[in-house]
């Protein structure tokens, strides 16, 4: 047993440290400005971590989910709105890679990993819709050859500049959850149209927009999958997504960790550093151990992906341990830095605020708990 990443996840993960800190970090202060960082994603694009899963056939990097999260943490320590961004773009490539034809992978593998598209992004949320996905309200209806898409998405990550998204529709409502079919939508298709911009509380320099399809006329090419096959796909990039999640939002967690310890040495009270008080250092371990102990969490759920063995129950614990030790780390670290880290520029600031949707999305603490309880309860 190893408990360092070896080969070539270290490898990855210090190809992604390098770029974090040459590509990423000098835009990182804009990019939380609200500015969606393309310019990151182009250079990202000659990396191969835009394919991290993906072939090398097709632009990838033919690695596993342990280089995956280990990336992901690496970009997230230094930007998370880009992290996020290059996570959803990774995993819709997965799905396309996973469950599509040659002539898909073809078509949209070449131009996600290189950047070209600029993203990939998911849509499954709606308003009606969110932990509830199966309640899902868009449908497809068939047309001769052809569907037509009516309906409407929420919250989707990228949905205004990705160069292909993952919509999942109903297409036979007596079903329930295996009446969901995906298609692969590109821009610029008649009736697909880019909503409302969330304004954020984090997270500001990823792109979050509302789509809606309006008699959307779609090619039976588009059907990522077989018909009824979506919620198995959303639900299998998930699995995969969350494990991305967790090393994003522990990628923020040891940033803020690493700013806590900085200024603890540096700044002095009462003739002390603050690293020499007790209350200082007792908060500190507190944070590196929830952070490690989530850590390991999240490699074993990713090390069991690569083994192709089942991982549901251990990405949904995963997920729940490192959003919660993220969102810890960085509220023990506002306290620590002090008034410091109330400036909004501030590394601790801006991971406080971009750490919280870890909690949140591809399904939150709560969802979780009850995917971890049902499999609990299916295995006794
Ligand atoms: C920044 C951001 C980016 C996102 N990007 C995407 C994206 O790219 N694609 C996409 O499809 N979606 C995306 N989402 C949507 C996200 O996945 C949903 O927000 C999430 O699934 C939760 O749904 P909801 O917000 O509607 O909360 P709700 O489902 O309304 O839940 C509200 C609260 O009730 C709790 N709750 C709900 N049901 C239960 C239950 N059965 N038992 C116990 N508690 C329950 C929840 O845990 C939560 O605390 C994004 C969201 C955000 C904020």
């Amino acid at each position: 047993m190893q408990f360092e990443l070896t080969g070539r996840d270290a490898e990855i993960a210090a190809l992604a440290k390098q770029v974090g800190q040459d590509v990423l970090q000098p835009h990182a202060a804009a990019t939380d400005a609200g500015n969606f960082p393309a310019q990151n994603l182009r250079a990202l694009g000659t990396t191969g971590l835009l394919g991290i899963k993906i072939r090398k056939e097709y632009g990838g990097l033919q690695a596993g989910n342990v280089a995956y999260v280990a990336a992901i943490r690496e970009l997230a320590g230094v930007c998370a709105s880009t992290a996020v961004t290059v996570a959803v773009t990774n995993m819709v490539g997965d799905m396309i890679q996973l469950y599509g034809s040659e002539d898909q992978r073809q078509r949209h593998l070449p131009q996600l990993t290189s950047g070209q598209y600029l993203a990939g992004s998911f849509a499954l949320s709606e308003t009606g819709a969110g932990s509830d996905a199966a309640a899902l309200r868009t449908r497809a209806e068939r047309d001769g050859d052809d569907w037509i898409l009516n309906g409407s998405k929420m919250w989707i990550t990228s949905g205004d500049v990705a160069g292909v998204t993952l919509v999942m529709a109903k297409t036979d409502g007596t079903k329930g959850s295996r009446g969901i079919t995906a298609f692969l939508v590109e821009p610029g298709t008649p009736g697909f149209e880019i909503g409302r911009h969330e304004e954020k509380l984090g997270l500001r320099g990823s792109s979050t927009v509302a789509l809606s399809f309006v008699d959307c006329r779609l090619p039976d090419s588009a059907r990522l999958g077989g018909e009824g096959q979506g919620f198995e796909i959303a639900m299998t990039a998930l699995d995969g997504g969350r494990c991305g999640i967790g090393g994003q939002a522990l990628g923020m967690g040891y940033r803020v960790l690493a700013e806590s310890a900085r200024h603890l040495e540096a700044r002095k009270s009462a003739d002390k550093t603050l690293g020499t008080d007790q209350n200082s250092q007792f908060r500190l371990a507190d944070m590196a151990m929830r952070l490690d102990a989530a850590w390991l969490m999240v490699l074993r759920a990713a090390w069991l992906g690569d083994q192709g063995k089942k991982m549901s129950r251990e990405a949904a614990m995963a997920k729940v341990m490192a959003s919660e030790a993220g969102d810890f780390a960085a509220k023990t670290a506002m306290q620590l830095v002090g008034a410091a880290a109330l400036d909004a520029r501030h590394p601790v600031a801006r991971a406080l605020r971009d750490v919280r949707v870890s909690r949140i999305y591809e399904g939150t603490s709560e969802i979780q708990r009850l995917v971890i309880a049902r499999s609990l309860a299916a295995s006794v």
